[in-house]
């Protein structure tokens, strides 16, 4: 019996190591961290140079309390972050996670809408399905219901707008169209909430493990800006997975030329090295709520040397080794590979995704797109028998307003193409496996 307690009963081996995209267990077997932890880990394991970078400022100071004293660390990641940031968002608020980081964002919101003489505007639009965190203010804007359903009473009902899952619909709409039709649901949502309560609009740009790397029409990301805007209604990118580079980007918004109000970064940021986040925003944002008193917000260990001298360091590791770039030429040879199991594999419905944020998804029968026999309970069955077999994959049942298995495949962003061939191989044999054990068909 163990004294620690996690989320349920699973027993998994003690990890002894980590070197690149591997990690080892105590008995020394070996595995490849095809999901980078929960899409953390994207410069992979034991870095000597974070380390040794680590190690510096622990020989200094590995605490300082942020109203005792600044730290270099922290001035200089926030000064690298905000530089990395489109125009604008250059203010920087550091946390030690992702629901932390959306927590500041919300009430960072809040705080410059009273600034504003807009007291009334306190309701944050979501989309459904979408994960923001597990503490209560992130969590009630989280879509999906099986994590929030038990705190209902304990959080203020949040209004939910349908996340574009476009690989669904089946109209006869072009992307472009279908793009705009979803974006439009929010325009409908604030008109039907009353504008003048409403006060941001947050979304995961390319959705992480709720929705199984959905993205969205390009034509969907303008027009969302636009709407935010028409309503003065501040844009909150949650970044937490898709910033510091896993989508090919250093922010995920680049890809659509689109600057957010506000965004939540966590995850790849300090990439597993220290509990890391940060809140970035506009800084007429931020000076008018440091100007009306102050942000009524903070946590004992933001901004703390030590994290911050990690993701410093991750930094110089992801521009010294091109990892953004390598993010965006690995992921395209995954994705293509992913594209390919399709031929031998009726049962995989859809492969999505940017960069190194990939994922597929299992259905019965892909003109329906119904999803797999709850009964086969497909999502755990292949991450168990991929786990055995040495690689570690990521996965989920839920979409919409249905069911589905789905499985994200983000390796780190250091992977090789050796490395790609290296986590395919592992991924058709776990695949064929399951087929056999689930009595479905393979072709070949
Ligand atoms: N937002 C997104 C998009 C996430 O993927 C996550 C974590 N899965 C969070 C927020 C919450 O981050 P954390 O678990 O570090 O609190």
């Amino acid at each position: 019996m163990s004294n620690l307690f996690y989320q349920s009963r699973q027993p998994r081996p003690f990890l002894d190591r980590g070197e690149g995209i591997y990690l080892f267990d105590q008995s020394g077997k070996r595995y490849i961290d095809g999901s980078s932890g929960a899409m953390v880990s994207n410069i992979g394991h034991s870095n000597p140079r974070v380390l040794a970078a680590m190690k510096a400022q622990m020989d200094r100071a590995t605490f300082g309390y942020r109203l005792h004293f600044r730290t270099e660390a922290s001035e200089d990641l926030a000064a690298r972050t905000a530089a990395l940031m489109p125009a604008g968002l250059d203010r920087v608020f550091f946390v030690s996670g992702g629901s932390e980081a959306v927590e500041s964002a919300i009430k960072l919101a809040r705080q410059y809408a009273i600034t504003q003489g807009e007291a009334s505007r306190w309701k944050v639009i979501s989309r459904f399905p979408s994960y923001h965190g597990c503490t209560l203010g992130a969590l009630a804007l989280t879509g999906y219901d099986p994590l929030a359903r038990p705190f209902d009473p304990m959080m203020r009902d949040m209004p939910k707008i349908a996340a574009p899952t476009c690989y669904l619909d089946r109209d006869n709409l072009t992307d472009d169209e279908r793009g705009l039709k979803y974006a439009e649901l929010l325009r409908a949502e604030i008109e039907a909430q009353g504008p003048e309560t409403v006060l941001a609009f947050i979304m995961e740009p390319v959705g992480g493990a709720s929705t199984g790397a959905l993205v969205a029409p390009d034509s969907y990301y303008g027009r969302i800006r636009e709407i935010c805007d028409e309503y003065g209604i501040l844009l909150i990118h949650d970044e937490v997975m898709t910033g510091a580079g896993r989508t090919g980007k250093f922010l995920a918004a680049e890809h659509w030329g689109i600057a957010p109000d506000i965004v939540a970064l966590s995850k790849g940021f300090a990439a597993g090295y220290a509990p890391l986040g940060a809140m970035v925003a506009r800084h007429d944002i931020v000076d008018a709520v440091l100007d009306a008193g102050g942000f009524l917000h903070g946590f004992t260990y933001a901004g703390n040397p030590l994290a911050c001298a990690a993701g410093l360091a991750v930094l110089d590791e992801v521009e010294r080794a091109g990892l953004v770039a390598n993010a965006g030429a690995m992921g395209e040879v995954l994705k293509a590979r992913l594209i390919g199991l399709m031929e031998r594999y009726p049962f995989i419905g859809d492969v999505r995704g940017k960069g190194l944020l990939l994922a597929f998804e299992m259905v019965s029968d892909r003109d329906s797109m119904e999803p797999l026999p709850k009964g086969l309970n497909a999502h755990s069955r292949l991450v168990d028998i991929a786990y055995d077999m040495g690689l570690i994959i990521y996965s989920r049942r839920t979409r919409g307003g249905i069911e589905g298995d789905h499985f994200l495949i983000c390796p780190p962003l250091i992977v090789t193409e050796a490395q790609v061939d290296e986590i395919m191989d592992l991924l058709t044999a776990a695949l064929d496996a399951f087929a056999d054990e689930a009595g479905l068909p393979r072709e070949g």
